[in-house]
C-alpha cells in the first residue's frame, strides 16, 4: 500500500498475529472494509514463536491452582478450547497451505501416584464438560506409547490435542483475508485513540487513520490499547523459552505434558522435536524483545530427555522466545467493550493460538452484528471490573 496520509476503513484491526489475522479474514469474507496494521511483521510475536501445540485439557499447574478465578475460568476454557479444535478442523482446509494441523492426541504423563491421584481428578472435572479425557496405565501406555520412559507409570489421553505449524498457519490466514479484500499495514504503530462515539481517530506512525469500528488484538499489549480509550485489561506479560532438535525420523505421535513438570515435547511434520512447556525466558526491558536464557533451556531439556530417554541422543539445534500473556483467570476477553461502542476486544486464552481462529470469528460476528457461533458471555470485560469493585 502506498503512503497515503489519510486513511479511512471501517474496521481497524491492531494486531498482525493468530487473532489479528483470523478477525480480518473473516470480516473482509464478511464484505467487511477491514484495514489491519501492525507495529512488526506479521506472525513476529506469541503466534510466531509459540510451540504451535493444540491443547485441550488442563495444563497441570492451573488445575492445581487454587485461585477461585482460576478454578472458575477454567470451566468456562474447557468447551471453548473443545469447540476451537473442530473449528481448526474446519477450517484449516479453507486455507491456501497445508498449516500441518495433525490431531493425534496428548498425553499428559504422571510419575508417581500422587501425580496419577492429581490427573484422575483432572479426568472427572474435564469430563464433566464434555472433553473424552480417560486416564491410561502403563500397560495400555507400552502399546500406544512405547518411546515413554519406563518411570512413567500412566498419563490422561486427551484425544482432541495435537499440533499445527504456527510458521505456515498465520501467514495463509492472512494472506486469505487479502484474498477476500482486507488491507494489511505492517510497521505501522499505533500510538493513540480518540473517539467522538461514531468515529475513532487513529493516531499511528504513519499518520491518523479513521475507522468507525477497532478491534485490539495486540495480544500482549492489549492492555495499552485498551488504555488508549480508558479501559483497563488486568494482565500479566511473560517471556517463555522453546527449543528444537535435529529432525529424525517420525516416532512421537503424541503432543506429551507432565502432570507436575513444564513440558509440552512433540515431533513436528518435518522431524524436529519442540520442547516447550512454560520454561521462563526474560523480557529485555529496553528492546521489549524476549532473550532465552541458559537456565530455560536446560530445564527443557532435563524434562523431555528425562521423558523420551532417545532425545539425549538428538542434537539441539535452535532455541528462542517469544512473549505470552495472563489474564487473572487465563481465559479470553471477547466482544464490544462496556461503555466505547465500536471498541472490540479479540484477547484471546492463554491457549491463545489453540484458540485464535475461533476467537477471531467470534469477534468478526460481534462486529458484523450477527448472532455468536458460540456464547462468549463469560469472556467480557466486566468480569474483572466486578472483581476490582
Ligand atoms: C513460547 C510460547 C509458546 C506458546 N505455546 C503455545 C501453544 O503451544 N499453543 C497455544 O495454543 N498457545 C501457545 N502460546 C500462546 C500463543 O502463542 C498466544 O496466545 C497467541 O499467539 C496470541 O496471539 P495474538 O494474535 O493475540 O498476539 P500476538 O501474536 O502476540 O500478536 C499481537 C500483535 O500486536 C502487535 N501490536 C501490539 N501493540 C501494537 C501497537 N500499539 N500498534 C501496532 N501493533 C501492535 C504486535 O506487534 C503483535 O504482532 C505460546 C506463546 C509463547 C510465547
Amino acid at each position: 500500500m502506498s503512503d497515503d496520509a489519510d486513511l479511512k476503513t471501517d474496521v481497524l484491526v491492531i494486531g498482525g498475529g493468530i487473532m489479528g489475522c483470523s478477525a480480518a479474514y473473516f470480516l473482509a469474507r464478511a464484505g467487511v472494509d477491514v484495514l489491519l496494521i501492525d507495529r512488526h511483521d506479521l506472525n513476529t510475536q506469541g503466534s510466531g514463536t509459540n510451540a504451535g501445540s493444540i491443547h485441550v485439557q488442563i495444563i497441570s499447574r492451573f488445575f492445581k491452582s487454587t485461585d477461585p478465578l482460576w478454578v472458575r475460568g477454567r470451566a468456562a476454557l474447557l468447551p471453548l478450547l473443545k469447540e476451537a479444535v473442530s473449528f481448526w478442523q474446519r477450517f484449516a482446509p479453507e486455507l491456501d497451505d497445508d498449516v500441518e494441523l495433525r490431531i493425534g492426541g496428548g498425553l499428559m504423563v504422571a510419575e508417581n501416584e500422587t501425580e496419577l491421584r492429581v490427573l484422575e481428578s483432572k479426568v472427572a472435572v474435564e469430563r464433566a464438560q464434555g472433553v473424552n479425557s480417560e486416564l491410561l496405565d502403563r500397560k495400555q501406555l507400552e502399546k500406544l506409547a512405547p518411546y515413554l520412559a519406563p518411570s512413567v507409570l500412566g498419563a490422561e489421553l486427551c484425544p482432541l490435542e495435537g499440533k499445527v505449524n504456527p510458521i505456515r498457519a498465520t501467514p495463509a490466514i492472512a494472506r486469505g483475508a487479502v484474498r477476500a479484500g482486507a488491507r494489511i499495514r505492517r510497521g505501522v504503530t499505533l500510538h493513540s485513540l480518540n473517539t467522538d462515539k461514531s468515529w475513532f481517530e487513529a493516531v499511528t506512525s504513519i499518520g491518523r487513520i479513521r475507522a468507525r469500528r477497532v478491534v485490539n488484538a495486540a495480544g500482549p499489549w492489549c492492555n495499552e490499547v485498551a488504555a488508549m480509550v480508558g479501559l483497563s485489561i488486568p494482565l500479566e506479560r511473560h517471556a517463555r523459552n522453546m527449543s528444537a532438535t535435529e529432525p529424525v525420523e517420525p516416532f512421537v505421535m503424541h503432543l506429551i505434558q507432565h502432570a507436575d513438570q513444564r513440558l509440552t515435547l512433540k515431533q513436528v511434520s518435518n522431524g524436529n522435536l519442540l520442547l516447550g512447556g512454560g520454561w521462563p525466558a526474560v523480557i529485555d526491558p529496553a528492546s521489549g524483545r524476549a532473550n532465552v536464557i541458559r537456565t530455560g533451556i536446560s530445564g527443557g531439556l532435563w524434562i523431555a530427555t528425562h521423558v523420551v530417554p532417545r532425545i539425549r541422543h538428538l542434537r539441539l539445534i535452535r532455541a528462542w522466545s517469544g512473549i505470552l500473556f495472563f489474564t487473572p483467570d487465563g481465559n479470553p476477553v471477547l466482544g464490544e467493550a462496556p461503555g466505547v461502542p465500536g471498541f472490540f476486544n479479540a484477547v484471546g486464552p492463554n491457549a491463545g493460538y489453540t484458540g485464535g481462529p475461533l476467537c477471531g470469528k467470534l469477534v468478526a460476528e460481534a462486529v458484523t452484528g450477527q448472532p455468536l457461533s458460540f456464547d462468549v458471555r463469560s469472556f467480557d470485560l466486566q468480569r474483572f471490573e466486578s472483581r476490582a469493585a
